[in-house]
């Protein structure tokens, strides 16, 4: 069984999770005051998503999250979400009530109502895309119609499910190819905020193939970015193109809001754990999203069906699991926090499923990792202590999945953060000398004196070392 990642100082023994924790910020946790709260009860992201956030705001947030993490001496890193290529119904004077059997006609924008329930579409592609019969999910899944008639200006359908439809309705259409461009022009005014706010993560929405995910990072580069890019997925298109996302990206995010929309609901936990499984063998982190504690946005405790869903994700090897809603508008985010973490670290010590067995070791450099995770996993009660100078070597180390714990030594802030989100990773930063073993002692003194490790605990090291004066990968066993 896992040992707990417990760090022990003079005056208290603290817990630590492997398993990473992102929030969405909103109203309900943008104060300085709450980021502070949320801080300490164990966020190490905070996601920003950019369907709702203004400009101003993401500036002022992030130097606020900044301010007080550095206050408190911790990486937690931040999270651009780009809002992505959605369809849009158009605004209304006032909503429309449907009933089973109506009939409701979307429209171009150039065109005027040819039926009484008539509202416009921001996407002119769609008349092209779609076919008579398919089905159309509005607003997040809370109607359904299907598309009776296709004419080159408009579409008219029938309505399924009786509700309402107000203004700029999300539209999904589950199992249609769509032309939908990568980025929006939404989305380069966010990305370039983004860039300016040194994001540490930038998630690009509806990711469709490798190509989208490329352009987002070029776009991101072009604009002088260094974030890590994360890559969204949420419908068809993007399952059956995974693999080459997967690979595209630092990080995979299974978006399962949309994606249960587009999927049937009961392939959701099936495609979820073949994402994360094809994450482990490809060598990319992974974060399950979205609906995790959704009962919490009103009620102070979650359903036992949600603790499940939760301990799934843990249980997976997921390197992090997200709230949406709960964080952002919700009554209880604290709340929400605290019983994300709560599940997680059980959930740990009881074991989990084994996938770091899966990643293919390809260069010599992930083989020396291996092979000190082995080294760690045989001598009982030992720590692992990786340097890495881009946080390569730690995500590496990290997607074996050891059951020791990985402290990451990195010399910029900067890739710490960026470890923020890695599962058992607990990421430093201290000066890198030229002669590692100087490095090296200077991390295990570090330890010691913030009560990471006791005296003489068990330390495996993975380290560059000098040889006939050039630096060779080397692994060693020395004692705190
Ligand atoms: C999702 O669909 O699960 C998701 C995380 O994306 P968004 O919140 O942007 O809809």
């Amino acid at each position: 069984m896992p040992q707990d990642f417990v760090y022990q100082n003079s005056t208290q023994i603290i817990m630590f999770r492997k398993t990473s924790i992102i929030i969405t910020l909103g109203p309900a946790s943008d104060s300085p005051e709450r980021l502070g709260q949320l801080i300490d009860a164990g966020v190490n992201v905070f996601r920003l998503n950019m369907s709702h956030a203004q400009h101003d705001w993401c500036r002022q947030v992030v130097h606020h999250i900044r301010e007080i993490a550095k206050e408190k001496a911790k990486h937690v890193a931040v999270l651009f979400d780009l809002q992505g290529p959605s369809i849009r119904t158009g605004d209304l004077d006032k909503p429309f009530e449907l009933k089973i059997g109506d009939r409701f006609e979307i429209r171009k924008r150039s065109e005027e109502p040819t039926i009484p329930f008539s509202t416009t579409v921001n996407y002119e592609g769609m008349m092209d895309d779609v076919k008579a019969g398919a089905t159309l999910v509005v607003d997040n899944g809370t109607m359904l119609m299907k598309i009776e008639e296709k004419n080159e200006n408009n579409l008219i359908c029938e309505v399924l499910t009786a509700g309402k439809v107000g203004n700029r309705r999300h539209i999904n259409l589950p199992g249609t190819r769509l032309n939908l461009p990568a980025l929006t022009a939404k989305d380069h005014e966010d990305l370039a905020v983004a860039v300016e706010c040194k994001s540490d993560f930038i998630a690009g929405s509806f990711v469709r193939d490798a190509a989208h995910v490329e352009e987002l990072r070029s776009e991101m580069v072009k604009l002088g970015g260094k974030s890590q890019i994360i890559s969204k997925v949420e419908d068809q298109e993007a399952i059956k193109n995974i693999d080459d996302i997967i690979v595209a990206s630092d990080v995979i995010m299974i978006a399962r809001g949309d994606l249960g929309i587009e999927v049937h609901v009961e392939e959701l936990p099936i495609i979820q754990r073949q994402i994360v499984k094809r994450c482990h063998v490809l060598g990319r982190r992974v974060i399950v999203a979205t609906h995790m504690l959704e009962s919490m946005i009103t009620n102070p405790t979650p359903t036992r069906a949600e603790v499940t869903d939760v301990s799934t994700a843990v249980y997976e090897e997921a390197d992090a699991i997200m709230l949406s809603g709960e964080t952002s508008v919700g009554e209880h985010p604290i709340r929400c926090v605290e019983t994300l973490d709560r599940i997680a670290k059980r959930m740990e010590r009881a074991g989990s499923i084994g996938n770091g067995k899966l990643a293919v070791l390809e260069s010599d450099k992930q083989k020396v990792v291996h092979a000190a995770l082995v080294l760690a996993d045989a001598i009982p009660d030992s720590e692992l202590v990786v340097f890495t100078r881009r946080g390569d070597m730690a995500v590496k180390a990290a997607m074996l999945r050891p059951e020791a714990n990985i402290h990451a030594f990195a010399s910029t802030p900067e890739v710490c953060r960026q470890l923020a989100l890695a599962r058992g990773i607990r990421a430093n930063t201290i000066p890198f000398y030229d002669d590692p073993l100087h490095t090296i002692d200077h991390a295990v003194e570090y330890m010691k004196d913030n009560g990471m490790v006791e005296p003489g605990k068990a330390l495996i090291v993975v380290s560059d070392t000098l040889r006939k004066q050039k630096m060779v990968d080397s692994i060693l066993l020395i004692y705190a």
